[in-house]
């Protein structure tokens, strides 16, 4: 059995990768993600983005919709079967989230201002990226701020800046050259993405720059497209779905009716209904079963009706509230893990209690 499910683990059988949106205050995150849902609405696809818990869901049909303008060139075949992209809080009070953020996802999109060039916090982000390996692309934001943009709404960016005079292409080459440089101040080599050669797609440390405006849309599709371009071709083998539990606390929230609850970003594997999870709290680990599952409502109109669906079974990944009994202490971070029937439960809480020394040696580091 275990043979036959190694052998039906194939380059066709992925999960959806993770993508964590980072950068510093104001650069534009949150637009960016309201962008990346707010196209899809306007084309009146009504479905193909599910709201999960800490983290929205875009099916693969979706990501196809909204690159298809960029794909007539690029002819890119996507077999990704979504992409699932964390809500990071826009205040950067969560420095925690973003350490957090940077461990737990495949993918990363770094948020530069081009006006502004690179900030502090986003040179936090860039070295904890480079720290774990974690492959990114930059975002070069708010393109449409330079001198006379003229708007190409949702248009991919090199049809965009075809539209544009002299001295608007001007500034912009000048201020995308003045952010390569300030990034290869940091030991990161980069360069538009339509302009890197070869060798430059080939070596894993090199990071390409896409120009965007997360609110008239330009280059938003060249930002999606390169994520999954990325994903299957450099990060197929970790996108490889496997039934191993591999989850990690997000946030740990009081809610009404409801008692502590658990947020939980799980990546691979299976969570289940009367489970026996294992946590970790800084005062050791906590063995509980796990009472209720939950993800929000689908769609505004069953929100009246139930704050949430409640399911038997989940599998990664995707964003889930967990409910039980002791969850109070639970620490943001840190994995969670089940005892299973052939599992000793004290090795099961010892490695779950691993995660609190890499997590405190982490954020020392950071
Ligand atoms: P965050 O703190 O990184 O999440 O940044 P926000 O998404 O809240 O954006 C900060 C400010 O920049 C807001 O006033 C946005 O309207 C503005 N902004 C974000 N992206 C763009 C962009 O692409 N172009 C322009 N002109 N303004 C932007």
């Amino acid at each position: 059995q275990e043979k036959a499910n190694l052998a039906a683990r194939t380059r066709d059988d992925l999960r959806c990768p993770i993508v964590v949106i980072m950068g510093h205050v104001d650069t534009g995150k949150t637009k960016l993600l309201d962008k990346i849902r707010k196209t899809n609405v306007q084309e009146g696809e009504a479905g193909g983005i599910t709201q999960q818990i800490g983290a929205t869901y875009f099916e693969k049909s979706t990501l196809v919709t909204q690159t298809a303008r960029l794909n007539e060139t690029e002819k890119f075949d996507l077999t990704l079967p979504g992409m699932l992209v964390i809500d990071t809080p826009g205040h950067e009070s969560f420095t925690n989230l973003r350490s957090r953020g940077s461990s737990l996802c495949d993918v990363a999109i770094l948020v530069v201002d081009l006006m502004h060039g690179l900030e502090q916090q986003t040179i936090e982000s860039l070295h904890m990226l480079r720290n774990r390996g974690t492959p990114f692309v930059v975002a070069l934001n708010k393109v449409d701020r330079c001198y006379s943009w003229k708007t190409c709404k949702d248009a991919p960016i090199r049809e965009a800046l075809k539209e544009q005079g002299d001295g608007t292409l001007q500034e912009f080459r000048s201020r995308a050259s003045d952010a390569k440089l300030q990034l290869q101040e940091q030991g990161v080599n980069s360069n538009i993405y339509w302009e890197m050669g070869d060798d430059d797609w080939e070596n894993s440390d090199f990071v390409p720059l896409v120009p965007t405006s997360a609110i008239t849309g330009e280059g938003v599709q060249d930002i999606l497209l390169l994520l999954c371009q990325i994903a299957q071709r450099k990060l197929w083998k970790q996108l490889m779905w496997c039934a191993n539990l591999q989850a990690t606390v997000l946030e740990v929230k009081a809610i009404d009716g409801l008692g502590m609850t658990v947020d939980v970003l799980v990546v691979n594997g299976y969570l289940r209904e009367g489970d026996r999870a294992v946590f970790c709290t800084l005062d050791g680990p906590i063995v509980t079963e796990i009472r209720g599952l939950l993800t929000p409502p689908p769609s505004r109109e069953m929100r009246i009706k139930s704050e949430y669906i409640h399911h038997k079974e989940v599998k990664g990944a995707l964003g889930v509230k967990v409910i039980g009994n002791g969850l109070e202490k639970v620490m943001a971070g840190t994995s969670v893990l089940v005892v299973g029937p052939d599992d000793e439960v004290e090795d099961i809480k010892a490695e779950v209690m691993s995660d609190l020394t890499k997590l405190q040696d982490k954020l020392s580091t950071d």
